[in-house]
């Protein structure tokens, strides 16, 4: 077993995210979560907007099969959005569809993501769908689909490790796209296993997206990404405010700094919630050497 399956299977495992959800933020997950209610979300998010950063914030949670679970989750996030408008904040809103019902009822979970985009368009607040399994997918790009009927404050993501994304990247160009690696384990006849593939591919979704769509976020915290997107956009003259860098927080936090201090458009993902396990154990996965966050936290109590 790689450490990446050993982290993933941690991170479905029912009990451990019930205990997690119980004894608050612990393990290291402190300086990748911005804390567990509004006030700590609000003080982090103002924190990131004053060093020129934009935000994009997930009230942390996935995989409900509880309804009254997926209403607290839809609420909370309606807070949030509240929060955004009261405090002229710069920030828009993650979700992940399996929080708000998914697994359950598609059009259970219909109804509450239109309640969440409705109020958000009011105040003219974008949401970006999240993607996450294989088996997810299809179902998520099915709300796209029929939240976009009649909302354009809509956006999603592309996970370059799958075969399709190519396809489905042309399908959703002119939507504001967040390219990502993809952060879940899937077999091998959809996704590519190889990371020199994924990047490949990685690279080619986001030189068509600037060349191509509107809006990109490019998520990645990789450098070697990072700097073959800016010798691109500089070659094709791609104009700053058609793209962002986007990274998650806590990681990197000089190179945050430092694109947006170049004056790239740069997005913090702001996690923020008791549900932080599976997020955490994901980006354990990612990266084993993420667990270096872990020891400093412990030690440093
Ligand atoms: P990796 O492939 O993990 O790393 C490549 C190289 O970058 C490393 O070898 C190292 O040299 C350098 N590097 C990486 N991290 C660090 C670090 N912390 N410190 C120093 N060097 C480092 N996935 C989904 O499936 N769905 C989503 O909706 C989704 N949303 C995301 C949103 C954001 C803002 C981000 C940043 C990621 C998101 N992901 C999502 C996760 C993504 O798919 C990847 O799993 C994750 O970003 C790891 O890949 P990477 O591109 O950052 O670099």
């Amino acid at each position: 077993m790689t450490p990446k399956d050993f982290f993933i299977g941690l991170s479905q495992n029912k009990l451990l995210n019930d205990l997690a959800k119980k004894y608050g933020l612990q393990l290291g997950a402190k300086s990748v979560v911005a804390g567990t209610n509004l006030e700590e979300l609000m003080a982090s998010v103002k924190e990131l907007n004053a060093q020129g950063i934009s935000t994009t914030i997930d009230n942390l949670g996935e995989f409900v099969s509880d309804k009254k679970e997926a209403i607290e989750a839809k609420e909370q996030i309606i807070q949030v959005i509240e929060a955004i408008h009261e405090n002229n904040a710069n920030a828009h809103i993650s979700v992940k569809a399996t929080q708000l019902g998914l697994d359950i009822d598609y059009h259970f979970c219909l109804e509450n993501v239109k309640e969440i985009v409705e109020k958000a368009s009011k105040y003219n607040i974008f949401i970006n769908f999240d993607m996450e399994d294989y088996s997810h997918l299809q179902p998520s790009f099915d709300l796209i689909d029929e939240l976009s009927k009649d909302y354009d404050n809509i956006g999603t993501v592309i996970q370059a490790y799958f075969f399709e994304s190519g396809e489905n990247i042309e399908k959703y160009k002119d939507y504001r796209l967040r390219i990502v690696k993809g952060a879940y384990k899937e077999p091998e006849n959809l996704a590519y296993q190889d990371k020199k593939e994924i990047d490949r591919n990685f690279i080619e979704l986001i030189e068509y997206h600037l060349l191509h769509g509107k809006f990109t976020s490019i998520a990645t915290h990789d450098h070697h990404i990072i700097n073959h997107v800016k010798r691109f956009v500089d070659e094709h003259h791609i104009s700053k405010d058609k793209f962002e860098f986007q990274m998650l927080y806590g990681f990197r936090k000089d190179l945050q700094l430092q694109l947006a201090k170049e004056g790239y458009q740069f997005c913090t993902y702001v996690p923020f919630g008791s549900d932080w396990y599976g997020y955490f154990m994901r980006r354990l996965a990612e990266r084993p050497q993420n667990i270096n966050l872990v020891a400093k936290q412990v030690f440093n109590k």
